[in-house]
């Protein structure tokens, strides 16, 4: 049996941030992914200043894709707000990898399945004990499944379902486009261009009303499909691939004992516009700080909303969660 001080299940922002921290406190880390990086993860991969500043990402020194936008283009019934701003963009593909490597952890390839107490210490597998779990295995975490079912259960209303692509394209416009409310969609649908000549383009919408519509997700993608081909001239090349994550619901329940849960595994995107990546990473660097510093692990102040937390945001929450519009069918889903 492999006996460690911290085990961190999940390598992702959230798991590579605190393994990160953990490093540079001295800690004994291990972190387990049931994948080898780089691995592909369905994302946008918009990151704000702040997940610059928060991983020390410097622009100049990073090995991959890099994409700074100079405008937020947001489309909103027929309206077209340009907004300025600096917002950058990455691929998950390489910026996971880059990020679990710069935490300088041992990393080892584990699918993990059963976690139980024994005593205070925890027992993966029955191959791995620790004395302090992280979990940070995203959506499906096992911590998550083993230890916190019951503290921090999974609230159906704030789970998104969500349709990407990510593809080689010779953009022409650098700008980053959100499109809010299309046809009554409870979400968004994105156009996030990457430096080098890639591009991703997809659509997220709040599961339970659309279920409770009648509609599907694909339905909605096939609109915009429509859209994107008459505004920027585009074929989408394939079929999209799907995933589903939680936005922010409550939160108290995140540590049992010595076991933490982060990023999307405690469901902590952001509830305007489900952003994920900012609140991983902040939320695995406290855990790490609690480990080892004996400090409260709080969750009250990772980026809670990425509009500021004003109006804008609380009406956007509101019209993802409970409703702008009546869905209003497209002539593509006619039959
Ligand atoms: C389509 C889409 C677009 C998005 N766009 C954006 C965006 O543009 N900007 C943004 O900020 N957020 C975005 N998000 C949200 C963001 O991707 C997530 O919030 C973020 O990845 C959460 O990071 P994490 O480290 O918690 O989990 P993840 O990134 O999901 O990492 C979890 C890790 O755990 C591993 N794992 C899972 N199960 C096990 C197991 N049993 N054993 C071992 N390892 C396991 C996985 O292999 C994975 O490496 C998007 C999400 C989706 C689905």
């Amino acid at each position: 049996m492999r006996n460690c001080e911290v085990i961190v299940v999940g390598g992702g922002p959230a798991g590579a941030s605190a393994a990160r921290r953990l490093k540079q406190g001295g800690a004994d880390v291990l972190v387990l992914d049931k994948e080898e990086f780089p691995r592909p993860k369905l994302c946008a991969g918009w990151i704000t200043p702040e997940v610059v500043r928060d991983v020390d990402l410097q622009p100049g020194d990073y090995p991959h894709r890099f994409l700074s936008f100079r405008r937020l283009h947001w489309h909103l019934k027929g309206l077209h707000l340009p907004i300025p701003c600096v917002q950058h963009s990455i691929r998950r593909i390489e910026f996971d990898a880059w990020l679990l490597q710069q935490s300088g952890a041992e990393v080892a390839a584990h699918g993990v399945r059963d976690i139980h107490r024994d005593g205070s210490d925890y027992i993966i597998d029955r191959q791995f004990r620790c004395k302090y779990l992280v979990g940070a295995g995203g959506t499906a975490c096992p911590v998550h499944r083993s230890l916190f079912r019951q503290t921090l259960p999974r609230v159906r209303a704030l789970q998104t379902v969500t349709l990407e692509l990510e593809f080689e394209y010779e953009w022409s416009d650098a700008d980053c486009h959100l499109w809010f409310f299309e046809h009554g969609l409870p979400g968004y649908s994105w156009y996030v261009p990457k430096a080098r000549g890639w591009l991703n383009v997809g659509i997220g919408g709040m599961a339970q009303r659309l279920k409770q519509r009648g509609e599907d997700i694909w339905w909605h993608w096939r609109g915009f499909a429509d859209r994107l081909e008459r505004r920027f001239g585009m074929r989408i090349p394939a079929e999209p691939s799907g995933y589903s994550y939680y936005v922010r619901g409550p939160i108290d329940g995140a540590r049992l004992d010595n076991a933490f849960l982060t990023g999307d595994a405690a469901g902590l995107a952001t509830r305007d516009l489900c952003e994920g990546i900012g609140p991983a990473v902040r939320s695995g660097v406290r855990a790490a700080e609690a480990i080892l510093h004996g400090a409260p692990y709080e969750l009250a102040d990772v980026t809670g909303a990425s509009m500021g937390g004003g109006w804008i945001s609380r009406m956007i929450d509101w019209g993802f969660t409970r409703g702008i519009g009546r869905p209003t069918i497209p002539a593509h889903a006619a039959i």
